[in-house]
């Protein structure tokens, strides 16, 4: 089972979390192909032009979905790490802040797009990845994830915002 080549690490990276590790998954040559095909083939014959990823789990899978899908893919970053003109935006971790980017040309208005993570857990991320490519213009079919922690309720938020959710696997608590 691929809920089963994800390996958990306790209290990392502090006390109380556990790590979702999907390096297991990752280096098990079976386990990644089912990821990809499952995340991909809801998607075929979907007119989509683009998948964006983010940084850095997120471009290793997002990557391989491209690929499948036959479309390009769009890195969404940290600041300071994309070299041509980028729109930024700021949002919430669990302490703190921080800003992710796009490029300006990566996307354009009306582009049917699927954002691609390894995991949702409070929605921060993804729901400011949304916000990116949603002021680019794109129509975003859907966000997939090979993880869902329900109990942080992110996938509930983006479902709010009218944007099919997709996960292949779900761990109780954080
Ligand atoms: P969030 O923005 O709260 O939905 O958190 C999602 C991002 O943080 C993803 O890019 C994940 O890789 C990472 N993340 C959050 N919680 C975990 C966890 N328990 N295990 C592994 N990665 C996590």
């Amino acid at each position: 089972m691929l809920k089963d080549t994800i390996r958990t690490i306790p209290d990392y990276p502090k006390p109380g979390i556990q790590f979702r590790d999907i390096t297991t998954l990752l280096r098990d040559a079976i386990a990644f192909r089912d990821a990809v095909e499952s995340l991909s083939a809801p998607y075929r014959n979907r007119d989509v032009r683009a998948v964006a990823g983010i940084e850095a789990r997120g471009f290793i899978l997002g990557g391989a979905v491209a690929h499948q899908l036959g479309t390009g893919f769009v890195p969404i970053r940290k600041k300071g790490k994309l070299p041509h003109e980028t729109l930024r935006v700021e949002y919430t971790l669990e302490y703190g802040r921080d800003e992710m980017e796009i490029h300006r040309d990566a996307v354009q208005p009306g582009e049917r797009v699927i954002l691609v993570d390894d995991l949702i857990a409070t929605g921060g991320s993804a729901l400011a990845a949304i916000s990116l490519l949603r002021s680019l213009g794109a129509e975003i079919v859907a966000a997939c994830f090979v993880i869902d922690l329900p109990e942080l309720k992110g996938a509930d938020r983006i479902r709010a915002m009218d944007i099919p959710v997709q996960a292949l696997v779900a761990f109780e608590g954080h």
